[in-house]
């Protein structure tokens, strides 16, 4: 049982903090959203009502937060975790943030004294709740496997990627790889139906051959083949594509400080920003799909 403060409580946070309290590690909770305090205290944690009392015995800290900018605000504000905490308590910041965000965060929190984390999580708001998130961790051996206990009762599959910003950089070259993919998956089954395939005999066929591919199998973008993908509820509650356009941002400014070059990743990026201007931010990203289906050559 572990002392862990956890920051952050919203649709992925809330059921992370859950799982944490389940697992029987007494945790202390704080939000800048009582509401969502409230919630995690009805789930069984210690509600705090500033930073500095979230943090004060703890010995893991959680972020789980929007964006960079309140990873650092949370971090090194005066009344902030720093200001606040046991230096021997380890920083473990499961938001996506840039890479470079990470290992600044990382780097300031050292010459304070602190051990940091990243630690970035694939997986959604099902898997948070469920348990059975992915950790991609950036940090020191020794961190890493301090955090492995406290990481494993939130999610199922744990990997050290390496020193300080690591883990962000696995999360955001994979989540560029999807967003590119699901493109690719939609554009595959638009030509296959104006060929006169229709979806479920075109994925009968690629599922088993060479294009097979996680976007297709357990996320098909056509409505049908795969019964548990947003496609077949009108693209709701999943993975949204204001999260995809975030993640592909990460991506290329990730690519412009280490010279990589991202020509799929900057055009997948176009894509979902149209889809977000046309009012489709809430929706999966799945929602793709659609827009292949609409345009026509001349776009
Ligand atoms: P969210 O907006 O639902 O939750 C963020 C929470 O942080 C909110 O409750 C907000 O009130 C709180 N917050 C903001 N600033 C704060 C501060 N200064 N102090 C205390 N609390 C503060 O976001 P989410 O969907 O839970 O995502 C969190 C992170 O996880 C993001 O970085 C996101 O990119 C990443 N992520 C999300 C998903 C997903 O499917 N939602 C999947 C993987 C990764």
């Amino acid at each position: 049982m572990s002392n862990i403060a956890f920051i952050g409580l919203g649709n992925m946070g809330s059921g992370m903090c859950a799982n944490l309290v389940n697992s029987g590690h007494r945790v202390v909770a704080f939000d800048l959203n009582s509401d969502a305090v409230s919630n995690a205290e009805k789930a069984g944690a210690i509600a705090a009502d500033t930073i500095a009392t979230c943090v004060a015995d703890a010995e893991f800290i959680i972020t789980m937060l929007p964006a960079g900018k309140h990873v650092h605000g949370v971090y090194f504000e005066a009344s902030g975790v720093l200001a606040n905490a046991n230096a021997n308590a380890l920083l473990i910041d499961c938001s996506t943030i840039a890479v470079a965000e990470a290992r600044s965060a990382a780097s300031q929190a050292q010459t304070q004294g602190f051990r940091a984390l990243d630690a970035p999580v694939s997986g959604g708001v099902a898997a948070a709740n469920a348990g059975t998130l992915t950790f991609m961790v950036g940090g020191e051996a020794d961190d890493f496997a301090r955090a492995t206990g406290v990481l494993q009762a939130m999610g199922q599959n744990v990997f050290h990627a390496g020193p300080s910003g690591n883990g962000q950089a696995a999360k955001t070259a994979n989540n560029m790889l999807l967003g590119i993919s699901m493109i690719a998956t939609a554009e595959a089954f638009n030509l296959a139906a104006k060929l006169g395939l229709d979806a479920e005999t075109f994925f009968n066929i690629s599922s088993k051959a060479s294009g097979q591919c996680w976007s297709m199998t357990s996320y098909c973008p056509a409505p049908g083949p795969v019964p548990s993908a947003p496609s077949n509820r009108d693209y709701e509650a999943g993975f949204a594509v204001a999260m995809m356009l975030k993640d592909l941002r990460l991506a290329q400014d990730a690519a412009a400080d280490s010279g990589a070059v991202v020509h799929l990743g900057d055009q997948a990026a176009n894509r979902y920003a149209e889809l977000d201007a046309q009012g489709l931010s809430s929706k999966d990203f799945s929602v793709v799909m659609r827009h292949v289906e609409q345009r026509t050559p001349a776009d």
